[in-house]
């Protein structure tokens, strides 16, 4: 088929929305305003993002492709950034914090006592991978060789974005 203007619009090197998704052309730039907010910052967090194109995920588990890995810059206000450090600080410190807890329990011959700090140390270890993926603000619905498509976006940022030319692509 040849190329119509349609088609060339469809492949613009601009971010486009469609629903709560955001598709990132590689190599392209996020507008700056926070992502969780929409309010115009100069700040913008590195984040990479791991993952592979959904239409091959099958040759990932044969291993004849490997998974793909994109730098992206994240347009943060200094509040958003601050939560996310926090997020992922605080995340951390809990699962540092649940080994101490293991080895207690671990040292301890069977009792309620044990089981209570069992689970507990469970809880405070799944609290703080919780709290660590939070800080990770977006997440990669798919990593393709031209775009990257990203959840968890706010709408008062997606609102800025152009809507994406085709809905039958994805
Ligand atoms: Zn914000």
């Amino acid at each position: 088929m040849r190329p119509t203007a349609v088609n060339a619009l469809e492949y613009e090197d601009v971010p486009t929305r469609q629903d709560g998704r955001l598709y990132l052309p590689i190599n392209a730039g996020l507008p700056p305003f926070c992502i969780q907010c929409g309010v115009p910052t100069e700040v913008y967090k590195i984040q990479e993002f791991t993952g592979a194109d959904r239409d091959a995920s099958w040759l990932l588990l044969i291993g004849v492709i490997s998974l793909q890995k994109v730098t992206v810059p994240l347009p943060l206000c200094p509040r958003h950034m601050r939560r996310s450090r926090f997020l992922k600080l605080f995340g951390v410190l809990l699962i540092i914090a649940a080994v101490p807890l293991g080895l207690v329990v671990g040292d301890a011959s069977f009792s309620w006592a044990a089981l209570v700090g069992l689970i507990g140390g469970v809880g405070v270890f799944s609290f703080g991978c919780v709290l660590w993926s939070k800080s990770e603000v977006l997440s990669a619905k798919r990593i393709g060789d031209y775009e990257i498509v990203l959840s968890g976006a706010a709408e008062e940022f997606l609102t800025r974005l152009k809507l994406r030319a085709t809905a039958a692509n994805n």
